[in-house]
């Protein structure tokens, strides 16, 4: 036996950096080893719980059999009041597709809409999953690299020359994981400049993190004009609500799009979880203050970590405006050795922090970006301290 008798599809894949690495956090944990984990981007919240109750009801009241493939009659209409409320985008029932998490969303896109070598623009960094998944369908990733200089983002410029005959998408996530980017109006419209020049281009905008913005309001790219004929907008209950192992992701699409999800995703899974589905019903149709606090500690703590990374010489850092995380770029480091251990790129300064400091962070070559490395800050304010101290004395000889 041997992975050589593996397909190739599962060969040729990178295995998820942020799951390895709180598998190895938690593994290093068990171990007796006091580790502070900072990798993976899940809220330390609990769930709200007027969702638990409704979830409680749900299994009382029988929701106990398939469920259709694209989700509930009523949770559809939900995620459309929900769209319509916070986006400010029109979406029928039949644009709507709920799968298992935001991440399944995504896989299905990608195998509907990709033949092979179909090219896929992926601003970078971008979220961990985009490049395997887009691989997995047989698409070709492009990543655009964008520095911390321009907060990450890319131009329309940029966008512009990346563009080629084969290019069938562009995916990108704001906020952004793992920047912390937040797209303006303005900067959304000049990508659509771009955009309306080339009407096969669909645009996949994830906007998972939509709430977790300090900056002031999310603008969804559908709304901008030309955009919502070729967009898929997609979102999640996993960030807003700490629901992530519920497993509940969704999206808004032309239908065709949406019809395709529905026959790919009835292959394969089936509809979504059924009593995460019905206390999805109920996070959705709350009023958006129910998750305030989260929202409000996680600017705090993001202030929190910028300070006091902000005085630990070699971390040149950017300001998120959203998501839960930092992307310091750490390559002032690089080619150095410190206390024994040579760092030649940002995986082994990730593994350096795990092994000197105990923290564990995700390495940004996992994002497509080589000189930094991911923070999540979903982690205690006490938790956080101690983890950027023991980053400062691991880090200073
Ligand atoms: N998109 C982004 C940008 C994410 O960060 C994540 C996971 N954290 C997902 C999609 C997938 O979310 P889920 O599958 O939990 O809904
Ligand atoms: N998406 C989260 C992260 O970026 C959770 C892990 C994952 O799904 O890969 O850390």
């Amino acid at each position: 036996m041997s992975t050589a008798h593996l397909s190739d599809r599962v060969n040729g894949m990178a295995t998820s950096a942020t799951l390895a690495m709180a598998a190895k956090a938690r593994e290093l944990k068990n171990a007796g080893k006091d580790i502070i984990g900072l990798s993976l981007g899940e809220p330390d919240f609990n769930i709200p719980d007027f969702i638990k109750e409704a979830a409680k009801q749900a299994i009382d009241d029988n929701y106990s059999s398939y469920s259709p493939v694209d989700g509930y009659a009523d949770l559809k209409e939900a995620i459309v009041g929900k769209f319509s409320r916070d986006n400010g985008l029109h979406y029928e029932p039949n644009q709507i597709v709920v799968s298992t998490g935001a991440k399944q969303s995504l896989a299905n896109v990608a195998m509907v809409m990709l033949n092979k070598g179909d090219e896929v623009i992926l601003p970078a960094p971008y979220w961990v999953s985009y490049s395997d998944i887009v691989k997995l369908a047989e698409g070709v990733p492009v990543e655009v690299p964008t520095s911390i200089d321009a907060d990450f983002k890319m131009t329309a410029a940029q966008l512009e020359a990346a563009i080629t005959p084969k290019t069938k998408m562009i995916w990108f996530s704001s906020p952004c994981n793992p920047s912390g980017s937040v797209y303006s109006a303005e900067e959304l419209e000049s990508l659509a400049v771009v955009l309306r020049k080339h009407p096969n281009i669909y645009v996949v905008s994830d906007e998972i993190y939509e709430h977790i913005n300090f900056a002031g309001t999310h603008v969804s790219i559908a709304n901008i004009p030309g955009m919502y004929e070729r967009t898929i907008t997609v979102n999640g209950v996993s960030k807003a609500f700490a629901m992530t192992g519920w497993r509940i992701g969704y999206i808004g699409a032309p239908e065709w799009i949406a019809k395709a999800c529905t026959k790919f995703q009835g292959q394969n899974t089936s509809g979504a979880n059924a009593i995460a589905q019905r206390a999805t019903i109920t996070a959705l149709k709350a009023p958006v203050d129910k998750i305030s606090h989260m929202i409000e500690a996680f600017h705090k703590r993001r202030d929190l970590v910028l300070g006091l990374l902000g005085e630990i010489p070699g971390f040149k850092l950017n300001i998120p405006e959203g998501a839960f995380y930092v992307f310091p770029d750490v390559s002032a480091f690089f080619g150095k050795t410190i206390k024994g251990s040579t760092i030649n790129n940002a995986s082994d300064f990730a593994i350096f922090l795990l092994e000197e400091a105990l923290v564990a962070t995700v390495t940004g070559e996992a994002f497509g970006n080589p000189d930094c490395i991911r923070i999540s800050y979903a982690a205690s304010e006490a938790s956080l301290i101690e983890a950027m101290a023991r980053i400062k004395a691991a880090v200073s000889e």
